[in-house]
């Protein structure tokens, strides 16, 4: 792929070789690898703002954000300063510290219905141990999930996921026995009748129904109005947890996540929340938390048996606090401008061109959609046109524009995004259209 603007990427391309020869398709973690849009992924060395740089000194806009975490923007000096500050206290104790205590009152302060919280190291890890949690809790065995949904990679959960099983249009995995997958039930997204109608079924058998807040990992779907608030009341009728996954979107669309655009106003709250992303900051940490009652059943208040050698890690905890308290109302209130401004540009330009597209939004998240009619669910999520999003993907990188490597996944815009920001995006954004329309008109899958 020649870039127009920019040196041949040949530092990249060396060092993707050497990653292959020692790491399962050059990557550690699948979407990386840039199957979906073709091309040697960039290797990154620096970020700063909004901006990142690879291992050949090329500059791009950053809408990947680390995929979540780099909320603040890349580098941010109070996040950086703290981080170090904790670092050279020491790496890793195996002890309570101080600031895994303030990160969970920030977390607390800002969604009062998680009573009690409890660190862990990645998304997975939260979803893994909220479903065994539930499963303890209400001595039941059955989980609800949603098809296009993404929990991470836990046995149970990888079932009709989202993200990079989206991406590479995998069903679910080999390795997960059909004993780990068959207490899972698989329900198209946005469907009240067809849940309701399963609980009216088999309501006594389900510990849990797990979803995200909004769904961002097959692509941008919002839920439609009153859905998370049927699932919520659904639990609580026949005695399920309502675990909400706000991996992605907590402290990201708003100080309370999703919840705090959704339940806040409707009156309703899950049982049990994930969060991961942004509340690391960009270092491996993430939570679960909830109801006192639920949360006391771990261990060691409780027989639910959850641990980790690094959780509430020093360096990640301060991390995620420096995060936490960067994030004002001002921050929300910049992302959600300019979030939009970058969304009327996209899809503006690609009218322009006649490009089939529809952008998608959950608060400040949005991804676009190449194909004509909106979407509610993976089965309509899955007919989009990805080779017309690697055309897209490929011009705008030529430009210096770093979006998300698949039509799948969510743009993460940030508090360092700026107006000149928008002027490189609107920049790129023409002849990125054209090259889309070029790819429609050539006819696809
Ligand atoms: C990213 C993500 C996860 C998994 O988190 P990891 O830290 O990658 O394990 C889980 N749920 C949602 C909604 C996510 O977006």
């Amino acid at each position: 792929m020649a870039d127009s603007h920019n040196p041949a990427p040949v530092v990249s391309a060396a060092l993707f070789e050497r990653a292959r020869r020692v790491t399962p398709g050059g990557v550690n973690s699948p979407v990386r690898a840039w199957a979906a849009v073709g091309g040697s992924p960039r290797f990154i060395i620096s970020g700063r703002g909004a901006q990142v740089t690879d291992a050949d000194g090329i500059e791009y806009l950053d809408f990947v954000g680390a995929w979540g975490p780099a909320i603040l923007g890349h580098a941010n000096p109070d996040v950086v300063s703290r981080v170090q500050a904790a670092a050279g206290r020491g790496m890793a104790f195996g002890a309570p510290c101080p600031d895994e205590v303030g990160l969970a009152e920030e977390i607390i302060r800002r969604v009062p219905a998680v009573e009690r919280l409890r660190l862990v190291n990645s998304g997975t890890e939260a979803t893994m141990s909220a479903i065994r949690l539930a499963r303890g809790f209400t001595g039941r065995s059955k989980i609800v999930k949603f098809a296009g949904c993404y929990h991470g990679h836990a046995d149970n959960l990888l079932v009709a996921a989202g993200s990079g099983a989206a991406t590479f249009g995998l069903p679910g995995s080999d390795g997960v026995t059909a004993g780990a997958a068959s207490d899972t039930i698989v329900l198209p997204y946005n469907n009240r009748e067809v849940v309701a109608a399963v609980f009216a079924n088999q309501g006594d058998q389900i510990a849990g129904v797990i979803t995200e807040a909004a769904a961002a990992n097959m692509g941008v779907v919002p839920p439609l109005p009153g859905f998370n608030a049927h699932l919520a009341s659904l639990c609580r009728e026949h005695g399920a947890l309502f675990i909400l996954d706000e991996v992605m979107t907590g402290f990201r669309v708003s100080r309370a996540g999703w919840w705090g655009l959704e339940g806040l106003r409707e009156g309703w709250a899950p049982d049990l929340y994930a969060f991961g992303k942004v509340i690391g900051g960009g270092l491996p940490l993430a939570a679960f938390g909830g109801r006192a009652d639920v949360m006391d059943r771990l261990a060691p208040t409780g027989p639910v048996y959850q641990a980790g050698t690094l959780s509430g890690n020093p360096v990640a905890a301060a991390c995620g606090l420096a995060t936490l308290h960067g994030c004002d109302n001002a921050v929300y209130t910049g992302i959600d401008r300019i979030s939009r401004s970058v969304g009327e540009l996209v899809s503006g330009a690609l009218t322009a061109q006649g490009v089939s597209h529809v952008l998608q939004r959950a608060g400040s998240l949005f991804s676009v959609f190449f194909r004509a009619d909106g979407v509610i669910d993976y089965d309509q999520a899955r007919l989009q046109r990805t080779d017309v999003f690697a055309a897209f993907f490929q011009a705008m990188l030529a430009a210096g524009v770093m979006l998300p490597p698949s039509a799948f996944e969510a743009w993460f815009v940030s508090a360092a995004h700026d107006e000149s920001s928008l002027d490189k995006l609107a920049e790129a954004l023409p002849a990125a259209a054209r090259a889309a329309a070029k790819a429609q008109d050539a006819g696809g899958r």
